[in-house]
């Protein structure tokens, strides 16, 4: 056959193939044009999974007539003026609106500002229909029929309609946490309706949209991550470590506003949470990067959804120093979410909380109330404080007590305030150790609260942030190999490898150039023991090949020190002294991270005294 120019519809059926790869990606394209359209409302149909029927209006600046042809017209765009490395809007290509005209029925009406009647114009399978008039307030509506009509090998691929339309809704929750200000609407015979009101632009409106998204409960259980480096800003917000999923489904990004779905940001993201996290959970995160266009590069693939940063190194450190900073401050947030969910639990009358309904609700609480009175004891009536009298008796009166060995903080007159010290440490975050029960448990007391820790957890964390930070103050000790081990690797690799050799070496792996094509290993971290140094240093080479750091190595060497430190701390079941007990507080306090185990659980829980008064219906 000789070789022949293609037909334009098969020239955008090809491009199709990458820009539509199903229904939810026509949903992207449609929404973002409406977005650059500046609209302040999208309202999103859907039928079939999208298959049968995709309609979106938007209330932006409308296509002029006389440009309706055009928009249809494969590359053509009204967005990118000459430089391809200053790309502000979502569109840029032109190809998405003839893309999806070649495999679908596909009509645009439109009416911009000043004109006073709107125009449509239709394209099915590629074949074009004249410009007619129409009925339509300002803005767009784009509606799509029959996807993949025309091209019926791409629709056999399709997943049932359940798949599809879940799709499209993810699709549009990642693009509306970008546009705050913007109302959407999803809508359709195959979903439920998803609405999400408009907020605004400030850091408050950002976070109620990602709250509307993500669920109510996210705020509450996440951190606030702000931060600048050379230029590059990260903004957003990620789930503390006991709000982990077991997928990386919920870790929205953001590249100068365009959801983008990249492999360095992801990374970076296990990193950062690498000490608190086991590796098979994920943190909950909705992360927002922006720098200059002219340094990230979004022209990768048709999606759009591929970025490339000029610096890669720069963005992966500012996003894990950010995420630990803010993970390292934020020790108390754990554990105060912890102790709401306890609260609620506890609650006799949580129902009613819930349901503020009249009369009934309101009943059940007293009726439980009045239950746990008639154990013999009805509060309201008593002249005196049953629990403050326990307390004046010095005794807890429980088995645990006879274990604790008392020290001057659990004198009676320590707890009636006079010892000074003592009175120092109720200011402190984690109180003054009163007690220890089921032998694991300490119990402190602050000014307003009441204090839980899991001495077996925090005794963990501290001895491995102990562990590391010996591990990255000095070098790491390392052993001779008794013969060099040599590994072959492509050339770039080794080359990558023998650049980094002087970091490496830090990290006890003294490695070097070996003739073409290969390294030789000479000494290897002597706390890997007896390890696969082939595996290591293949991984070493592809974690500096993709990132540009040896973080892997630093990753292994903190999961020994995590191993290590399980072995090495207190176990539950040892009766600590009060000075032990103050000390672990101490230490707990003064140690960043401390607030969770090397697991992610919280290391400790907090009950505030108000919460507590409530329990017993005193407020
Ligand atoms: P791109 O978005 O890359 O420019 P498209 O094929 O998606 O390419 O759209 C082509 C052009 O049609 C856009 O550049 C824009 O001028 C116009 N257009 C598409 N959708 C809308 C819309 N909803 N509102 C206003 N103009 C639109
Ligand atoms: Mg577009």
């Amino acid at each position: 056959m000789p070789i022949r120019q293609l037909s334009e519809t098969m020239i955008n059926q090809i491009a199709a193939g990458e820009v539509i790869e199903r229904p939810a990606s026509v949903v992207k394209e449609l929404v973002e044009n409406a977005l650059d359209a500046g609209a302040a409302r999208v309202e999103i149909v859907t039928a079939g999974g999208g298959l049968n029927l995709i309609r979106v209006t938007d209330d932006g600046s409308g296509i002029p007539e006389q440009e309706l042809a055009l928009a249809i017209a494969r590359h053509c765009t009204s967005k990118l003026a000459e430089d391809i490395h200053d790309i502000r809007s979502l569109g840029f290509r032109g190809e998405a609106l003839p893309s999806i005209g070649s495999v679908a029925r596909l009509s645009i009406r439109s009416r911009t500002a000043n004109s006073d009647s709107a125009a449509e114009i239709g394209i099915e399978g590629g074949r074009v229909s004249a410009v007619k008039p129409a009925a339509a307030n300002r803005g767009t509506t784009v509606e799509v029929r029959d996807l993949f009509f025309a091209t019926p090998a791409r629709l056999k691929f399709m997943k049932g309609e359940r798949a599809e339309s879940s799709a499209i809704s993810d699709v549009v929750k990642r693009i509306a946490i970008a546009f705050p200000a913007v109302r959407f609407t999803l809508a359709g015979s195959d979903r439920s309706t998803l609405e999400l009101p408009a907020a605004d632009d400030s850091p408050e409106g950002r976070l109620r949209r990602v709250a509307q998204v993500m669920g109510a409960d996210f705020p509450d259980n996440s951190i606030a991550i702000d931060a600048m480096r050379d230029g590059v800003h990260l903004a957003g917000h990620v789930s503390i470590p006991s709000f982990s999923r077991a997928n990386a489904l919920q870790q929205y990004a953001y590249v100068n506003g365009r959801p983008v779905r990249d492999k360095l940001i992801a990374g970076a993201i296990r990193g950062a949470f690498a000490d608190v996290l086991p590796r098979d959970r994920h943190a909950v995160t909705v992360l927002f990067l922006t720098l200059d266009p002219a340094i990230v590069d979004v022209n990768v693939h048709p999606a759009k959804a591929d970025v490339r940063f000029r610096d890669p190194g720069l963005v992966r450190g500012l996003i894990v120093g950010a995420i630990r900073e803010a993970l390292a401050n934020a020790g108390i947030r754990a554990a105060t979410t912890g102790a709401a969910g306890m609260m609620a639990a506890f609650r006799p009358g949580a129902a009613s909380y819930a349901h503020p309904g009249p009369a009934n609700g309101h009943r059940s609480y007293e009726a439980a109330y009045r239950a746990s009175g008639s154990a013999g004891f009805d509060p309201s009536r008593s002249p005196q404080r049953p629990l403050d009298t326990g307390f004046a008796n010095g005794g807890f009166g429980e088995n645990d007590q006879a274990a604790f060995d008392a020290g001057p903080l659990h004198s009676a007159d320590a707890r009636a305030g006079q010892d000074e010290a003592a009175e120092a440490l109720l200011g402190m975050a984690l109180g003054a150790a009163r007690a220890q029960v089921h032998e694991n448990y300490i119990v402190a007391q602050t000014t307003d609260s009441l204090v839980i820790v899991d001495q077996h957890a925090a005794h963990e964390r501290l001895v491995y942030e102990a562990l590391k930070n010996a591990l990255h103050a000095r070098a790491v000790p390392s052993q001779m190999l008794l013969l060099p081990e040599i590994v072959d690797l492509p050339e770039e690799d080794a080359e990558r490898l023998a650049l980094h050799s002087e970091t490496l070496s830090r990290f006890g792996l003294a490695i070097e150039r070996f003739g073409p094509g290969a390294v030789a290993v000479r000494e290897t971290p002597s706390m890997l023991g007896e390890t696969n140094v082939q595996q290591l240093v293949r991984d070493l080479a592809d974690e500096i090949a993709d990132n540009d750091t040896v973080d892997t190595l630093k990753e292994r060497l903190d999961r020994i020190a995590a191993t290590m430190a399980c072995h090495g701390s207190v176990r539950s079941g040892r009766l600590l002294k009060a000075e032990e007990m103050n000390a672990l507080l101490r230490q707990m306090e003064a140690t960043p991270g401390s607030g969770t185990c090397n697991h992610g659980r919280p290391t400790y829980i907090e009950l505030k005294l108000a919460d507590i008064e409530r329990l017993f219906g005193r407020r």
